[in-house]
């Protein structure tokens, strides 16, 4: 059976990185853009040029329309999706709480929160033995933002990743007897352009030196975990968390 995974987000950093990971591992991969075509296609190029099957599609995952749409795409040009990696998310500039607008939260959870909530809806519609699938593995994304708050800095994106811890135990256990795995990751400060979306480029070099292994992450460190979930390795592991924080 084809195995076929959807990773949101995928143009750059860490959905990238495991993009291009699990089409080695014998994926068809759909990499879903928000804006930078021509980056996914870079990203879908590199995998056909190492023998791989991947197509580039744009959606925007917070939109119940743009996700059932991009679902109906891997449906046509794939096969029905059997993984799915919910890596899309973004943080904004620093900001206080008392400063916080809700425009700005409404942002941030609909693409961290209902972004992932909706593309997890479709995938089990073709997933679940319910629907006629046969099974299948989710991964979220999540950050030890979820566990240490990031006070003073980016609260409601930390908040937003809680929500995802959350999503994850109870979904894992919501399909755990469908034959559908449900698990996240949680990096720590990995090198990727979401710091500077933050106004901060540098956030990872200015923090490293206080982190237990005083360097930064990689976004193939993170992707090698995710891809290990995805497999059938992890065949007993669901509702887990694998920290990739360097021992934060
Ligand atoms: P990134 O900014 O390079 O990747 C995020 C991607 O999501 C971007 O390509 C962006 O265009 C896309 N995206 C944003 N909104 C979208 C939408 N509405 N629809 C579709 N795509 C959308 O950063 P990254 O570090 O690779 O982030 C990947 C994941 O890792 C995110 O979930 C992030 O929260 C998480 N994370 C990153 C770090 C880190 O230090 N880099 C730490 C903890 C968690």
């Amino acid at each position: 059976m084809t195995k076929v995974l959807l990773v949101t987000g995928a143009s750059r950093g860490i959905g990238a990185a495991t993009a291009g990971l699990a089409a080695e591992r014998g994926y068809a991969v759909c990499v879903n853009y928000l804006r930078n075509g021509q980056a996914a296609e870079r990203v879908v190029a590199d995998i056909r040029n190492g023998g791989g099957q991947a197509i580039a599609v744009a959606a925007d995952v917070a939109k119940e329309s743009e996700v059932q749409r991009l679902f109906a795409t891997i449906d046509e040009r794939l096969g029905r999706v059997t993984a799915l990696v919910n890596n899309a998310a973004i943080l904004e500039r620093q900001s206080r709480v008392e400063d916080i607008t809700e425009e700005r939260l409404q942002r941030i959870l609909a693409t961290n929160v209902v972004g992932p909530f909706l593309c997890a809806r479709e995938a089990l519609r073709r997933m679940s033995r319910r629907h006629g699938g046969s099974g299948g593995a989710i991964v979220n994304v999540s950050s030890v933002a979820a566990r240490l708050g990031s006070s003073g800095e980016y609260v409601d994106y930390a908040a937003s990743k809680g929500a995802i811890d959350t999503f994850t135990i109870g979904l894992a256990r919501e399909v755990a007897d469908e034959g559908i795995r449900v698990n996240a990751v949680r990096p720590g400060y990995i090198y990727t352009d979401i710091h500077a979306a933050g106004g901060e480029p540098d956030r990872v070099e200015r923090v490293k030196g206080s982190l237990p292994m005083r360097r930064g992450g990689l976004p193939q460190e993170v992707a090698q975990a995710i891809v290990w979930l995805l497999s059938e390795e992890a065949s007993f592991v669901t509702g887990a968390f694998i920290d990739l924080a360097g021992g934060m």
